[in-house]
Parts: structure tokens; sequence; C-alpha cells
């Protein structure tokens, strides 16, 4: 199992910024403290090549993200103080993903970043604290520089929030298919097409959900809609009854529920999986990083 993770991944936020920076640290130590993972599994992440991110992003927003020249809407939108730190955390988690996916295509199996799953950021544009978009890089990276190996993706995103960059990002490449599953009424409030949306009403607790989701999963993977042989999974827990922007009802059992149905499915094919974290917004941040660390006790657990 491989797993990015650079110190810059935590950013030093003013006080009192609503993010929950330090799942980034904690998540981690969890993972060590209990041998999940240990510390040969870690690899550290750097920036891509600028060429690389503008296979996703264009020449003009990158340019002014990393010189400190967004617009003030723009900063706004982002939910994040610009700062060079910043800048240069959007560039390594960007490196974190393209590392997994270089690392799983290599070996098979697994790979996760502890950061990452920045579904709402759109070419030129950055939103909901997302200002690059991790998945979509790493993908276009593998389309460019291993068609032979990688011909069809999909991109599992089961964040609360739609995937709306990454969904605009593939509109119109049948190479990659974007399936989210989310929040009808939740953010953000104008939803992009993905190549298949199940949109979620609000109070939707562990049953329905996980129904839904086995239902659709043999869908995504078997050919009817799609037949990957590559697998990126957002793995965001703001799905939880807990989390402040979720608006779902899921249990913590039945978060990892969600986590071993996804894994398992793509297990049991041979297909390699790229996890990135995406979004979690609990109250207390045990409930965030426990979730979260789920989500690799069951990626340990199949692929060990
Ligand atoms: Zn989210």
């Amino acid at each position: 199992m491989d797993i990015a993770f650079a110190p810059n991944y935590v950013l030093p936020l003013p006080p009192g910024h609503r993010f929950p920076m330090l799942k980034y640290e904690l998540l981690p130590e969890q993972l060590l403290h209990e041998g999940t993972a240990t510390a040969s599994d870690f690899f550290v992440p750097t920036p891509p090549p600028l060429a690389d991110v503008l296979l996703t992003h264009e020449a003009d927003y990158l340019h002014r993200l990393l010189h400190g020249q967004l617009t003030r809407p723009e900063e706004r939108a982002s939910g994040f103080p610009w700062s060079a730190a910043m800048a240069a955390r959007e560039m390594t988690l960007l490196g974190g993903t393209i590392g997994c996916a270089q690392r799983v295509l290599a070996g098979g199996g697994v790979a996760l970043n502890i950061a990452g799953g920045t579904h709402h950021a759109f070419a030129n544009r950055p939103e909901g604290f997302c200002l690059l978009n991790d998945q979509a890089v790493a993908a276009n990276w593998l389309l460019t520089h291993e068609p032979a190996r990688v011909r069809q993706m999909l991109i599992i995103d089961l964040d609360v929030h739609q995937g709306n960059g990454t969904a605009a990002i593939f509109r119109h490449e049948p190479r990659v298919f974007t399936f989210s599953m989310h929040g009808a009424r939740n953010f953000p409030g104008r939803k992009e097409v993905s190549d298949l949306d199940l949109a979620l009403h609000d109070g939707l607790g562990d049953t329905e959900y996980l129904a839904q989701l086995a239902d659709v999963l043999p869908r995504l993977l078997d050919g009817d809609l799609c037949r990957p042989d590559f697998v990126f999974y957002l793995s965001g827990v703001d799905v939880l009854a807990t989390d402040k922007l979720g608006h779902l009802a899921l249990s913590r059992a039945g978060c990892r529920r969600r986590d071993e149905l996804v894994l398992t499915a793509c297990h049991r094919r041979g297909l390699p999986v790229v996890i990135c974290m995406g979004g979690g917004y609990s109250e207390k941040i045990a409930d965030i990083v426990e979730a979260h660390a789920n989500t690799y006790r069951v990626a340990a657990s199949l692929w060990d």
C-alpha cells in the first residue's frame, strides 16, 4: 500500500478558519500508531512539471494562482487566503495523486493520497477549497503518458458534494467516465453534468445509500455504463450524519461499508485504484479522522 504525504499538506491557516486542516496531520499519525500503515508505505510527493498541470488547467489561471494574482472573487471562491505556501501545497498534492497513479500502474493494487480529491476545481477557476483538480490532472497525465496501459478510467466520486469541476473537465473525454453520488440540494448550487450523477435527498441514511451504491457499482465496472481499467476513488467523509455541511445521515459504520463496497468491487476485478480523501466537516476532528482511517483500514485489509 503506497501513501502520499508531504509535510506541506498541512497548511497553516488564520485562526478560526473553518477548514479542518488538522486532519492531514492526525491521519498519518493514527495510521502509523495503530499499524494500518508502516513508515515504508509513505512516499513524499513533489510538484509535477508545469507541462503536466497544463494538460488540465488553463495557462493563465495556473500562472495567476502560482504568482499570487488571483482576483478577489477567485480567492473568495477558493475558500483559502492566497499564500505562496498555499499554492505550493496545491502543486504538491497533484504530485501525490500522480505519484499514486504511477505506483499502482507499476505494481497494481491500491495507493492513497492523504489529501486531494479537489473536485470543485475547474480548468480555469477555483471553488470550495479546491484550486487544482488532482484526480483530473492525474487522469490526464495517464492519458498522455500511459495511453497503451490505461484506456478507460472511472472516477467514483462519493464525496457528498458533486464533483462539478471534474465533470466539466471531462465532459467531452470519453476515456474518463465521471460518476458522482451527492446531495441534490447541497453545494455547488449549480451542478455540472457528470457521465452519471446520482443526486440524493437530504437525510438519506445507511440502508438506502448503500443499496443505491451496490446497485450502480456493477454497471460502472462491468460494461453497461463503463468498463474501466483504472479507477480513481474520492472517499469524502462528509456523508456522515455528524457532518456540518453534508445533510446526509450515514453512520460511521455505514461510511466504512461504503468504502468496502467500492474497494471490494475493484479488488475483485483486479483493478488498480487511487484513493483521494476529499471533504469531511464533522464537528469533532476525531470523527473525521476515524472515518478517513476506515478507508485506509479497508484498503489495507484487501490489498495486504
Ligand atoms: Zn465535500
